[in-house]
Parts: C-alpha cells; structure tokens; sequence
C-alpha cells in the first residue's frame, strides 16, 4: 500500500524521533520546575520555540505552544466570545475554512456575534471585491486559512489582512497547511495571529502553536482557559516536551530543506496531473490553474460509477475529499463552496505527495486509477 496522504498527516523524521527520545526517559524535568531537571527541560522547550519562530518568521516571545492548529483556532474564537470588553459584534472568515474555525465562528455567530462567510470564485480563492465590501468596521475578526486543505489554493492573504486593518479588524490565518509546503513568513503576511500543527510537517502529533504578533502581552481577548499560567496563561497546562522538541526539530528539517523540498512536491503533482490530463481519462483537476501548494491533487471522477471506481483502488491510501470528512457522509462545503459543475463532493478524491513519494509512486497511482476505470467501466 502506498501512502498518498500527507495532507491528513506525516510520518515524524527519523531526527525528530531521536531528538524526542531524551525527553521521554532522561530528560523527563517539567520546564516549570526552577531546579536542574526543570531547567534541563525549560531550555529543551525555548531552543524549539526559537526553531519554530525561526521557520515562520516571528520572535519566539510571540509563539505559544498549543496541541495543534484545531485548539490554536478554537483558543482564538473562545477568546473573543468570552471578552465582555469586546464592542465590535462581527466576524467574518472564509467559505472553506477548516472547520476547526468554520465551527467555533458558527457558534459564536449563534452568541451575539454576526457572522459572514467570505465567498470564493470558482478558483477555490476568497473574492477579494466581496471581501472589502463585507469587512466593516464592526469587525473584531477576520480569519482565513493561508492554503485550503482540500483543494490546495493559496489564499491572498496580505491582502486580506490589509483590509481588516483598514478598519481595525485582527487578522487570523490558519496555516496549518501552508507550512512546508509553500513559503511562510507570518509578518511578511501581516497577520496578528496564525495557526500551526506539528504533525504536517513530519513531527508528532498533539503539537501545535499559535503566533501571536507582539506576544502575550498583545493578546487582545480574554483568557480562556485557566491553570499554571503556562505559555504567559494563554494555554496553561503542563508542557508536552517531547513534542514540543520533535516540532522544533521538524522545522529545523523544514527550514534546511525547503527549497528543495518544494521543489520535490510540486515537479511530483506536476508529473502526475500531467499523465491525468494527457489521457482521454474522466479525471479532472479542481482549481488547476489557481495557485495552489506543491504536493497536493484534488480530482473529480466525472463518471456515473465513481463510487464504485474510488471503492476499487486498492494499491494507494488516498482520501475523500479530506481526511477529516472520509468517514463522514456530509458532502464536502469546500466542493461545494467553489460551485464547480463538478461539485459532487462523494466524486472528489484528494492525494497528496511527500518526503518520501518517487516517481515510482505516482505512476503507480495513475496506473491504479486507470486499471480501476476500465475494471468498472468494462
Ligand atoms: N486547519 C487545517 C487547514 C487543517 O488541514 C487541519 C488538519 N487537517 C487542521 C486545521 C487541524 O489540525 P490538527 O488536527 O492538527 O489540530
């Protein structure tokens, strides 16, 4: 079985598991403890913070560890709703949102909160036009994910952001599947929060963070969670060393190798949407000609029998959709958002390259698609 879903997650490199292995048995200290095992610890904890920052762009006083970017995007909303002082009543994030950010703004929308859901064109790229018309001056939040994690468009952030500070908005991004896989510097985009996880970008998983521009002391909601005051009280809780370590070595890999990297996953989704287009095959790719990060492939099966075609390939793990949405039978908001003629989300798989992806492998997925078609079709 191949595995072609790098998007849903990574394996953790063989670094980041040496670099974690101390931290479990040897250097077990809690970084809060102010004698020698804690201190041993405490500076296992800043070193990954300073790689992290280093990675996205930021200080390492403006990075709070957290247990991936669903608890980083729900501290945001969380927060917002729970600040009395807060008097701008209106948020607004995108249409195809992960919905650890879609949820959590629901639910305040159903707290006294207005919500706007930004429109996309049929690109899968928020309407920047529509965008600027419905960010008022009654909006606390914008959020919007820096790159989609079903269909792979980059969304314009910088640009986005510039029109929640025109009127005073925080901008949020959630790029969890940005890192790694596109260029990500968090105050070149202008953003005051963003959102990562770990485990995307082959460390552990039950990692993440959250950026905050200006650090703890510009958080600019309530706290929602109370503890040990951890993390300067924004996500207090005793600290996951080992995998705060393994995160901080991961973006060292990251960070070291990137341009390669990048250039690895987007020559293997080239080579592979090539051979799909090049064939009279009823596959089609969504959003191909938007700007979209290296590695991933959404693909509508444009058959009647696509069901039975996805049912039957059996050399490569690959997702519906997403991941998170496989196992579920709602159909997909992303799919449905970007109001293709091809919107049958239950037709749309989606694969995604990684570190350890050849050539081999893709032909190997091409050559199972199309032995599928044919089985089904003959
Ligand atoms: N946002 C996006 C865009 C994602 O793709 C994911 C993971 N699929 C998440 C947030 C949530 O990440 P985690 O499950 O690591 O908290």
């Amino acid at each position: 079985m191949i595995y072609l879903d790098y998007s849903a997650t990574t394996p953790c490199a063989p670094q980041v598991l040496a670099a974690m292995a101390p931290y479990f048995r040897d250097r077990f200290g809690n970084p809060s403890s102010s004698h020698a095992f804690g201190r041993e610890a405490k500076a296992a904890v800043e070193k990954a913070r300073l790689q992290l920052a280093e990675f996205v762009g930021c200080g390492p006083g403006e990075i709070v560890f957290t247990s991936g970017a669903t608890e980083s995007n729900n501290l945001i909303f969380l927060s917002l709703l729970l600040d009395v002082k807060e008097t701008r009543r209106k948020i607004a994030v995108s249409a195809i949102e992960h919905k650890s950010v879609l949820l959590p703004a629901k639910n305040l929308g159903t707290r006294g909160f207005d919500l706007t859901l930004l429109p996309v064109t049929s690109n899968g790229i928020v309407d920047i036009n529509v965008a600027r018309k419905l960010i008022t001056e009654d909006t606390a939040l914008v959020s919007v994910h820096t790159a989609n994690n079903e269909i792979g468009t980059i969304q314009p952030v910088k640009e986005l952001a510039e029109i929640a500070h025109r009127v005073g908005a925080k901008f949020h991004t959630d790029a969890a599947q940005a890192l790694g896989k596109m260029p990500f510097d968090a105050q070149q985009l202008d953003c005051d929060l963003a959102s990562f996880s770990s485990h995307k970008i082959y460390g552990p998983k039950g990692i993440g963070a959250l950026y905050i521009r200006g650090g703890s002391r510009k958080w600019p909601w309530d706290y929602p969670l109370y503890g040990g005051g951890q993390e300067s009280g924004i996500r207090p809780g005793t600290y996951n060393v080992p995998a705060i370590v393994g995160f901080g070595e991961a973006c060292d890999i990251m960070s070291l190798n990137c341009s390669h990297f990048l250039r690895k996953l987007s020559s293997l989704t080239q080579a592979f949407e090539k051979l799909l287009s090049a064939q009279h095959s009823p596959f089609l790719i969504h959003c191909q000609e938007s700007p979209r990060i290296g590695g991933l492939s959404s693909i509508y099966l444009n058959s009647p029998k696509a069901e039975l075609i996805l049912e039957h390939l059996s050399g490569v793990a690959i997702s519906k959709a997403s991941a998170c949405n496989s196992s579920s039978l709602e159909k997909s908001h992303v799919i449905q958002a970007i109001n293709s003629d091809y919107s049958l989300s239950d037709k749309t798989i989606r694969v995604s390259f990684g570190l350890e992806t050849d050539d081999s492998n893709v032909a190997d997925l091409f050559n199972d698609l199309m032995n599928s078609v044919q089985v089904i079709h003959k």
